[in-house]
């Protein structure tokens, strides 16, 4: 019988497709949600689980925002106010 070390991680990260993250991307018109610069995917934009995987978060577009590398790397798995935070995602998604 074949041994299955089929644990499910914590941590693991969904692979989104591209028009899956356009979409994410178009709920802060194309812009990181908290600096607001013009993000591109596949050139530095990425997905963030808005609350983490790893504290609860779930693989859901009201879960999901787009933010630059910089801003994903500075929000790292902490949740922040989204009032301060999200400041650019667009009034109809705020609703996290
Ligand atoms: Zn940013």
């Amino acid at each position: 019988m074949e041994k299955k070390p089929d644990r499910c991680k914590v941590n693991e990260r969904e692979q989104f497709s591209y028009e899956y993250k356009q979409k994410i991307l178009a709920k802060s018109d194309d812009r990181c949600c908290h600096c607001g610069r013009k993000a591109y995917i596949g050139y530095g934009a990425t997905v963030d689980h808005y609350v983490p995987i790893s504290k609860g978060g779930i693989n859901d577009d009201c879960n999901l925002v787009m933010l630059c590398e910089t801003c994903n790397k500075e929000k790292d798995d902490l949740i922040i106010d989204p009032d301060n935070y999200l400041v650019y995602l667009k009034e109809p998604y705020i609703s996290i």
